[in-house]
């Protein structure tokens, strides 16, 4: 008897419509339930992991507890959630090929030849039942990436298909995410695209159970007794997901308005069980709130044509000021632009009342960023530093105390006289295959006296990291006889996690990626005083 049961999501039409927002969405309605969710994100590209892309293409790299560099899908997932998940949670076809290959290389299938159907497939089955296993969930959750009809995402519906048929219809159902566009000169809803969409299904032997109908208009009776007729599921299964102000609506309107609990349960043979959504229902209405007062805040980045590069940093900064009651105006500073002195740009972070420093590779802008460190120093502006945040800040201390702009990170500058930001010598030598980088969740000691320790309210704390260089402990002396503070350190003493600044109203800058651990439900500590902070200026 299977304890999970699996619902798979496929999106249709085209892309970009919020696949994951609506995954995650089902998963907080049935997490509010008192079911234990999971959830894992099928991606149909090549490479192992998006580690490597760049956040142009793909946006950010979330990062999880255990380490694994994965999809930023998986932060809407654990935002929705707030479940930890893990390197279960994505696949991608570079590493289904990987594995298979490695096997066919060391003999697993001598005699025999390897096939997308069965090997490749097999593969993708036996992902997801070791994703059910070890999470010990009672709904998986499984996102299948790109729209159906893509030539990549095949493998994954035929893999979808097999499985409904191992485990049986009882314990597996399919939602079928589409777009209904509006024809301006008609003024009509158009609903041929999901028919299509869903008939390229059926071509792969899936039948949809529920239909998610995204649409920027109202969606009328008949165009959803069409879809139902069409796609021979059930009236109430075709469910509207208009575009709303903020993403945390959707678990509201899927489920007080459409009580898609009540069609899964119904669906899977089990009891019903209420939804409490009145947590989000709170926070929905503290959003759409239009009494609260707008916080500039500036974040100084380089893929600023790109909001999807530094999601999870936006989404805590939005969750801290709504724990402030307050209501986020974010300013992009292109780090770029501070370099090459731009008065316009400048002008823009001054108007600022704090100021983010998120994490970043590659030497572009960086010296954008320091300048920007350099005047939240200078004028007593709040500063948040994330990651390279540290770097820049911590560079930009020493360059004022040692009196000299001879200091830098050996990312940027391997002949600097001085490296305050260096590579841990031996710390990853041990790593094989390049990976080089320090990643997931490690522990972090605070000082009682410090800012950060007055955030977090506790002495031991777990942050996650994606980061190669560390803090140089040589110049740990110096720079803390000038009012540098090391506020957290790992419990070996050896890695710098916190830096502030004394006689400063806020200046906090941490090694780790704190944004990867905020909820918008639950603020993190670090963002929330961070904007406590701006708002006293
Ligand atoms: N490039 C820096 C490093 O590798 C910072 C990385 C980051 O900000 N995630 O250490």
């Amino acid at each position: 008897m299977e304890k999970t049961k699996y619902i798979f999501i496929t999106g249709g039409v085209c892309s970009g419509l919020g696949k994951g927002i609506a995954s995650a969405s089902i998963g907080a309605i049935l997490g509010s339930c008192g079911y234990k969710i999971f959830t894992l994100k099928l991606d149909p590209y090549l490479n192992i992991d998006p580690g490597t892309m760049s956040p142009y293409q793909h946006g950010e790299v979330y990062v999880t507890d255990d380490g694994a560099e994965t999809d930023l899908d998986l932060g809407h997932y654990e935002r929705f959630i707030d479940t930890n998940l893990s390197k279960l949670s994505n696949l991608t076809t570079g590493r289904v090929y990987a594995k298979v290959l490695k096997g066919e290389r060391s003999g697993d299938y001598l005699g025999k030849t390897i096939q997308i159907i069965p090997h490749i497939t097999n593969e993708i089955k036996a992902h997801i039942r070791k994703a059910a296993e070890e999470s010990k969930a009672d709904f998986l959750l499984i996102e299948i990436g790109g729209t159906v009809g893509d030539i990549e995402g095949e493998p994954y519906l035929e893999a979808a298909r097999q499985f409904h048929r191992e485990v049986g219809t009882d314990n597996v159902l399919f939602v079928h995410l589409t777009l209904l566009p509006f024809l301006m000169a008609s003024g009509e809803l158009k609903t041929k695209p999901t028919q299509a969409s869903v008939r390229e299904l059926y071509r792969r032997g899936i039948q949809p159970d529920i239909i998610l109908a995204r649409s920027d208009k109202q969606i009328d009776k008949e165009s959803i007794q069409k879809i139902a007729l069409f796609a021979d599921v059930e009236e109430k299964a075709v469910i509207p997901a208009p575009t709303v102000s903020t993403i945390y609506e959707v678990p509201i309107n899927f489920e007080k308005k459409n009580h898609i609990s009540e069609i899964i349960f119904e669906r899977f043979k089990m009891p019903v069980r209420k939804a409490k959504l009145e947590e989000w229902e709170k926070l929905v209405s503290r959003i759409k709130a239009n009494h609260r007062q707008k916080i500039e805040i500036a974040l100084v980045g380089k893929y600023n044509q790109n909001l999807d590069a530094y999601l999870s940093v936006v989404e805590a900064l939005k969750s801290a000021c709504y724990a402030n009651n307050l209501s986020l105006n974010l300013v992009w500073i292109n780090a770029a632009y501070l370099e090459k002195d731009d008065k316009q740009e400048w002008e823009k972070l001054k108007q600022c009342k704090g100021i983010v420093v998120p994490g970043g590779f590659g030497s572009r802008g960086v010296e954008g960023k320091i300048m920007a460190a350099k005047y939240a120093r200078e004028y007593k502006m709040p500063y948040l530093g994330l990651c390279l945040g540290m770097q820049v800040a911590t560079i930009e201390f020493a360059r004022h105390v040692l009196n000299t702009q001879d200091v830098n990170s050996t990312e940027f500058n391997t002949k600097t006289k001085n490296p305050v930001i260096h590579i841990l010598p031996g710390h990853h030598e041990a790593e094989s295959k390049g990976g080089t980088l320090r990643l997931g969740s490690y522990p972090c000691v605070l000082d009682k006296d410090s800012l950060s320790f007055k955030a977090y309210g506790q002495t031991k704390i777990d942050e996650r990291h994606r980061h190669r260089y560390e803090f140089n402990m040589d110049y740990k002396d110096v720079l803390e006889k000038a009012g540098f503070k090391i506020a957290g350190l790992s419990p070996d003493k050896r890695l710098v996690e916190i830096i502030e600044l004394k006689s400063h109203p806020f200046f906090v800058a941490s090694q780790f990626h704190p944004e990867f651990k905020s909820r918008p439900l639950r603020a993190h500590p670090l963002f929330r005083d961070f904007i406590k902070a701006s708002n006293k200026v």
